[in-house]
This record gives C-alpha cells, structure tokens and sequence, in this order.
C-alpha cells in the first residue's frame, strides 16, 4: 500500500502533516494496533540513588498509553514515542498495565523507587484517566516507595501539583527541557513550551516540595558537533541550579522521527562520546559546587544510532562515562587512548571556526553543494 501522502488529493493543510507523515502510515497504524493494551511496554530493574544519596533498585515502569497530547498536536523532532503507544487504550487496560507490573516485580520487591513513565505527562487528564493516575499516585506512596513521573512544563500546573503532592508527597517530576536556549526548544527541538514557562513550572513544584529532574538532550538536530558541545556545557551549568538531578541523554536515534529522516539522508550523526567526555570534564566543577546530581547515560552508547567513536573504542569509553555517575571521578578518563580522538578533536575545531549550519564532520554531510549554501 501506498504512503497516504503520496495519494492526496488536495494539499496538505499544515506543513506538520508533510513531516509527520510516517506516523499515519498503515505499516506504523498496524504496529501499534497490534499491541496488547493490557500489557506494559517494558518493566525492568536498574540500581538507582534515592534522594537522600543511597542506593537502592528502581523499577522503570514503561506503560502503552494514548501517548502525548504534544506529539499528537505537532511533537518534538526526536521523540519516538509515538511508536509504544497506542489512541484506544482505556482505564481498564491501565489498571491491568500496572497490575502486570506489580506482578512481573513481585509487588516491587527489594525496589526503593519506581519510575512511572507514560510517554507523555503522567499527571495529563486527557493522556491518563485522573483515576488511574490517584491509583498509581496511592499505591506507590503506600508501599514506601520514591515516585518518578514524567511531565511537560506547561502542564505543571497548581492545581495539578497540589493534588499530586497531597496523594503523594515528595515524588520527582522529571521535565524534558532538552535545551537551555529558546532559539533551540523552538527550532531544533520544537519543544511546545520554553524557558519562562520551564521556570515557572520549577517554582511550582519547589513550591509543593515536589523533586525537580530535569532532562537535557545533547546534540539536537540541525546543530554541528561542536555547537552541541559549547552549548550544553553551558546548558548544564544553568540548568544545575535549579534542578535536585539532571539526566543529559546523548542523541539517540528512534525511529520515523525527523532526526531519523536526517541521519539517513547522511545529515545527522549522533554524538562522539569524546564530546559527552569533553563536557563533563569542562563542567564537572560547577556541577560539583551546585550540589546536583548529573547523571551522563549514553543509550545506545557505542552502536550506529547512538553516540559513538570509531567503533574500536566504544565500549570503554561508555564504562567510563557510566563509572563516573556512580562515582564523579574525573580519573575515570584518564586512560583512555584512540587514534580517533585526533579526527573528533578537528571536527570541533572546524566547527566552532567555520559557520557551517549542519557541522564539519564528513559522516554527516549531505549534499556537498547543500551544505555550502547553508548560512
Ligand atoms: S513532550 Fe516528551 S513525549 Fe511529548 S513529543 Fe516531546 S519528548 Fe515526546
Ligand atoms: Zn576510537
């Protein structure tokens, strides 16, 4: 069967329309009608730190839900979330999701924190019945557990956070910022809210003492290497101050999404790991004096869609970078050899020297003369 945007009869009414088109394609319908709606996308165990420093097992629980009200408006460039999730699924299936969950882990056994994820807003009425969402708010602070959910700024709202925190006091609200830069959340990310609103949405949760996370991404699309490197060292340091934890998540690659369309057309290249090592090493100082905890996680660290070097290196330098989370060691780098090293260090370099829109790096470039007339 054809695209369906190849079979229109009259022009599509919004540019949205052309550059989500994936998503409406029967092949991604069927995929994500083909889900069982009474089943969690995914349920793990990972070691985590409990507010209070120690260590403890988090549970992440990934639950198929209606997904995100922005990515169904119009969706940030990265975000390929819309593949988990399906517009059916009912209160019932999300009592089951979270039945099935606390039966996979043994009603969360040996876990101090569990991590709710819905991709979308947790607390989102039209994303989540509200009665569900007391379900889950209730039963985790019942069961002593640290609550993580997911939310967008805007919709950080004082009513919501008052009734979030009188069920279940204390849990963290992870936003995805992405970026401390409005030029970039408009352009690169198109995020849906921006910096004013982030700040009012910390204020707010500081205000009910609910936990702020924030998330950071590095190397949005349309930016070079180099770019990504001076801005999110940057971006860390600013963010830091207002946030009880930061996750900085590398570029990696989902599927259909518009940095999908541009790695494959050679124009995007997820991060060099020697640039996340790079940026810790130039931040780790403000970040140690902020007092906030900064976590570094290459997903995918290493493979073709995630951040990588040259391939013979990989490994190492993503255990390092995981070693230094747990330990803020800067230390943990100091063995690490490559010859390409030398090629990541000129691509910086011509990056912040030359002005060319998509970056320096060969992998990367496109069209040659494209690039060239690039401003
Ligand atoms: S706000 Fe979050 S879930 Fe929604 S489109 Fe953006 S990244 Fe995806
Ligand atoms: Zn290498």
């Amino acid at each position: 069967m054809g695209a369906p945007l190849l079979k229109r009869t009259s022009p599509p009414r919004r540019l949205h329309e052309l550059v989500k088109a994936p998503e409406n394609l029967p092949s991604s319908v069927e995929r994500r009608e083909s889900w069982d709606a009474s089943k969690p996308a995914t349920v793990y165990l990972t070691p985590e730190v409990l507010p209070n420093g120690s260590p403890c097992t988090a549970a992440t629980v990934i639950l198929r839900t209606r997904g995100c009200t922005w990515w169904w408006k119009s969706g940030c460039t990265f975000c390929g979330y819309f593949n988990d999730v399906r517009d059916d699924v009912t209160i019932d299936n999300l009592q089951s999701q979270w039945i099935e969950a606390k039966k996979i882990t043994n009603d969360f056994e040996g876990c101090k924190m569990v991590k709710v994820y819905t991709s979308g807003t947790f607390f989102e009425d039209e994303e989540n019945p509200t009665q569900w969402q007391e379900t889950v708010l209730r039963e985790t602070r019942e069961m002593g557990l640290h609550l993580v959910v997911e939310a967008q700024a805007h919709l950080c709202r004082e009513d919501k956070l008052s009734w979030v925190s009188s069920i279940h006091p204390g849990c963290t609200v992870a936003i995805g910022l992405e970026a401390y830069d409005d030029a970039v959340l408009r352009f690169h990310v198109n995020k849906g809210f921006n910096l004013k609103v982030w700040h009012g949405a910390v204020e707010r949760l500081r205000k009910h003492n609910l936990r702020v996370k924030t998330y950071l991404l590095f190397k949005p699309p349309f930016m070079s290497e180099g770019d990504a490197l001076t801005h999110s060292v940057n971006w860390v340091k600013q963010v830091a101050r207002f946030s009880d934890e930061v996750s900085i998540n590398p570029m990696n690659i989902q599927k259909k999404t518009i940095v999908d369309r541009l790695h494959r057309n050679r124009e995007y290249r997820p991060p060099w790991l020697w640039s996340l090592v790079k940026m810790i090493q130039e931040s780790h100082h403000d970040i140690t004096e902020s007092g906030c905890r900064v976590i570094v996680h290459p997903t995918a660290g290493g493979k073709v869609r995630g951040a990588h070097n040259c391939g013979k290196c990989d490994k190492e330098v993503v255990a390092a970078i995981e070693r230094y989370s747990v330990s803020k060691e800067l230390d943990e780098f100091s063995s690490l050899r490559c010859d390409c090293k030398s090629v990541w260090s000129d691509e910086i370099s011509s990056d912040i020297s030359s002005p060319v829109q998509f970056g320096t790096g060969m992998t990367r470039r496109g069209n040659v003369l494209r690039s060239l007339h690039a401003p």
